[in-house]
């Protein structure tokens, strides 16, 4: 196959290349141990306890080192976007301490402007970026063009889920998965030029090479080390309308904004087999990875994540809204996100929280659980002080 002519079938309008991006945005001149860290929130207008914790583990990692805190929008789902939610985002944040160097932030006019040499922060924005590499990856022979329409995906996947039901052999599924999946892989030249000429749109979609029994290393900084299987599935990398999917955003995006570092919630732990192949195809170095546990509750008998829909204290504004000062949720989120914090402070009763040395490796590693009681009494001490 002529994967120099169909990258140049696919992508014709793409001029950019590899080459043109590094230099556009160079490695940043900073002190060594600088950290680069960022937050990416998908502005859906609801900003989640985990929000919190996330940024204030991100605020502190950058600003203790002398490094940067930038903030980039998410915004390639436009069905769920909702009108000034990166703004409510940034000024929450700012009422609890968090401030970023860099990125989509507010100017003075509280509107949000690109600050920085790394734009644009928001996704919507990048399109051409994205294309670039999926060109580049198609040229060389590690991601293809698939031509299957959304349709068939999902009466596809409505066939999957009838025989899921009644089908417990799981092997015979995967099998016929992976035979699926090799189907697709099979095409000519020809054939994807019919489907142009006949205006077919398509998603791009990477050339799985590991193997879900093969176990690769891998240490995060938070959870510590552990051992995750390969990718073996050609996900999908660039949507039909050119958008890409998260996992592709994420790998060029913190490439070329040139983060050191990625703390992010732990339902992402499961796409890291994702992301390491990406790194490793597009030729990038992979940051280092923090995931946050997540907060849960006790509910009767059970242990739960907080939940959007059923717990108002998942939602950042209510605790504003219950009269809790945000030094108090600081000081509380402290006690249940790093497990060294409530020593500290036993030895430095009237030190500022700020002054709290915050180390990754004493981020609790498994869920933490969301205590009101504990909170409240936090928050009476607060006061008590003043
Ligand atoms: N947009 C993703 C989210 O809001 C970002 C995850 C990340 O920090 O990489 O969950």
């Amino acid at each position: 196959m002529d994967y120099v002519k169909l990258s140049q079938m696919l992508f014709p309008e793409v001029t950019d290349t590899p080459e043109t991006l590094e230099e556009r945005y160079p490695q940043r001149q900073l002190p060594e141990g600088a950290v680069v860290t960022r937050m990416a929130p998908s502005p859906t207008g609801f900003v989640h306890l985990g929000n919190l914790v996330q940024g204030l583990t991100s605020e502190r990692m950058a600003h203790k080192s002398g490094g940067v805190l930038f903030l980039r929008v998410e915004d390639t789902d436009a069905k769920r976007e909702v009108e000034g939610a990166a703004e409510g985002l940034i000024r929450t944040l700012a009422t609890y301490g968090i401030h970023f160097d860099e990125g989509a932030i507010l100017d003075g006019s509280g509107r949000i402007s690109d600050q920085g040499a790394y734009g644009p922060y928001r996704q919507s924005e990048r399109a051409e970026i994205y294309q670039t590499f999926a060109k580049q990856l198609v040229r060389e022979g590690k991601a293809y063009p698939c031509f299957t329409t959304e349709e068939e995906l999902d009466e596809l996947s409505q066939i999957n889920k009838k025989e899921e039901l009644k089908n417990t052999d799981w092997q015979a599924e995967a099998e016929a998965r992976r035979a699926e999946m090799l189907a697709r892989r099979n095409f000519t030249i020809e054939e994807v030029e019919e489907h142009l000429q006949a205006g077919h749109p398509f998603v791009v979609r990477i050339l799985a090479d590991g193997a879900e029994d093969k176990k690769v290393k891998f240490t995060d900084l938070i959870k510590g080390n552990m051992e995750i299987p390969e990718n073996d599935e050609d996900f999908v990398l660039l949507k039909s309308d050119g958008i890409p999917t998260y996992h592709f955003a994420h790998a060029i995006d913190d490439h070329f904004m040139r983060t050191t570092l990625v703390i992010r919630g732990e339902e992402w732990l499961s796409s890291l087999p994702i992301h390491i192949e990406l790194f490793k195809a597009l030729g990038f170095r992979l940051p280092k990875y923090g995931h946050n546990c997540s907060i849960q509750k006790i509910d009767g008998e059970t242990r739960r994540k907080l939940s959007k829909r059923k717990d108002p204290e998942a939602a950042v504004r209510f605790f504003a809204e219950e009269g809790y000062m945000s030094e108090s949720v600081i000081e509380y989120l402290m006690t249940i996100a790093a497990s060294d914090f409530e020593d500290w402070r036993r030895a430095n009763p009237d030190a500022d929280t700020d002054s709290f040395k915050f180390s990754p490796k004493k981020l609790n590693p498994a869920g933490s659980l969301f205590d009101y009681a504990k909170l409240t009494d936090v928050s009476k001490n607060e006061i008590a002080k003043m």
